[in-house]
């Protein structure tokens, strides 16, 4: 079943490298032009048709580590995600999406799918019947995100394609929060998968970008609509972002082993109400992640207990910072009330289990002795204020 040819980290150091026969130097050389020969070529290559140099080495890597044939690279996460929706929906389809799904992605259904005559629901579960009841005669695609944002709740991957396979449908994930190093969903079937490379394939929080990888058939279907919506990224970004891949597997790793640690700490803790991490037993995902997942991430959430004011919490900590994004080596914290979900309003954030108090926590590479020190000088100090 597994076609991959090499161990993880070989891959993210080396599949797609573009040899420098020029100079023989160690790392792929960079091909920032724009405009390429068209006479006596096989390929005729431009940015925006994804197909320069740099954009096809940097896809070959991420195919090959979600066991795909092929992959395109977007200038963003939201880039990969609309032109991969996009590409399987004509006026009159209809789409099912987990409910508990990426703000962004939200609003690009709810925005915009209406003048384009596509029909949507959303999951209020996610039970196989949560998603069966919803599937019409003109449904074309079913969209999935597990481990979600920010309950890290868990949806099976088997029993998504096997729906997919069952109905006809196209099946789609945003693999992001697992990353291909935790979690391949094209062994479970999954035909579609999708990442914001902004987050754990970029690393480090200094760059946008996006991909998608699937089969061949799959992905001229989605270059024919790319190519007309314009969406590649920048040269110089994908060669950033392959130099970045090369440390994906020992990043994420690291902030697997970290996550667990941290969670194990949190859920322990007097001052900590409930803590959200698939890699704790008691998590409700935590069966079907072992199945599906060989690392259990470096996403989480917390709530501190009644009358721990979340806000100054995060103003207190010193060494974690409050930070919008996520999956950079420094660890990270933000209150989903106040950014990703701030625009579901208080009433729909309650009903999905979101109060304000909780924290989403993107565990980083730092030794967790000093997160855990920093954790508890803020808690004493607002403790005392
Ligand atoms: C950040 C994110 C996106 C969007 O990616 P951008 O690179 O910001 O466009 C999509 N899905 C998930 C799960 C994300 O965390």
């Amino acid at each position: 079943m597994n076609k991959k040819t090499k161990g993880v980290n070989t891959i993210c150091t080396h599949v797609g490298e573009i040899k420098d026969e020029q100079f023989k130097g160690a790392v792929s050389p960079l091909f920032m032009s724009s405009s390429y020969a068209f006479q006596d070529v096989d390929v005729k290559r431009y940015p925006r048709y994804f197909n320069t140099p740099n954009q096809e080495g940097l896809a070959k890597k991420i195919a090959a580590l979600e066991n795909c044939e092929a992959g395109l690279i977007f200038g963003s996460g939201m880039a990969a995600i609309s032109t991969a929706v996009m590409a399987f929906l004509e006026a009159g389809d209809h789409i099912v999406l987990q409910g508990d799904i990426y703000g962004g992605t939200y609003n690009l259904v709810v925005e915009q799918f209406n003048k384009f005559g596509i029909e949507y629901s959303f999951s209020k579960g996610m039970q196989s019947d949560d998603f069966e009841k919803l599937i019409k005669s003109n449904t074309k695609v079913i969209y999935i995100e597990t481990p979600s944002n920010p309950l890290l709740k868990i949806t099976d991957l088997k029993m998504i394609s096997a729906l997919a396979k069952k109905h006809n449908l196209i099946s789609m994930i945003d693999n992001t929060f697992a990353s291909p190093i935790n979690q391949v969903p094209a062994n479970f079937g999954i035909d579609i998968i999708i990442h914001s490379a902004t987050k754990y394939m970029g690393g480090h929080s200094d760059m946008c970008a996006g991909a998608v990888v699937c089969s061949e058939e799959h992905i001229n279907k989605i270059f024919h609509l790319a190519k007309n919506l314009g969406g590649s990224l920048s040269d110089y970004t994908v060669w950033l972002l392959e130099r970045s891949m090369k440390t994906m597997g020992i990043r994420v790793k690291a902030q697997n082993e970290n996550a667990q640690k941290m969670a194990e700490y949190l859920d322990a803790h007097n001052d900590i109400n409930t803590v959200y991490y698939p890699g704790l037993k008691k998590h409700d995902g935590h069966e079907i992640a072992k199945t599906q997942m060989s690392g259990f991430g470096g996403m989480m959430s917390f709530e501190l207990n009644d009358g721990l004011n979340a806000d100054l919490f995060q103003k207190t900590l010193q060494l974690i910072k409050p930070s919008m994004s996520l999956a950079g080596v420094e660890s990270t914290v933000l209150s989903p009330s106040e950014t990703s979900h701030a625009l579901l309003g208080a009433e729909e954030r309650k009903s999905r289990g979101i109060s304000d108090g909780l924290i989403r926590f993107s565990v980083g590479i730092e030794e967790t002795d000093d997160l855990i020190e920093d954790i508890e000088q803020a808690l004493t100090k607002i403790k005392n204020a």
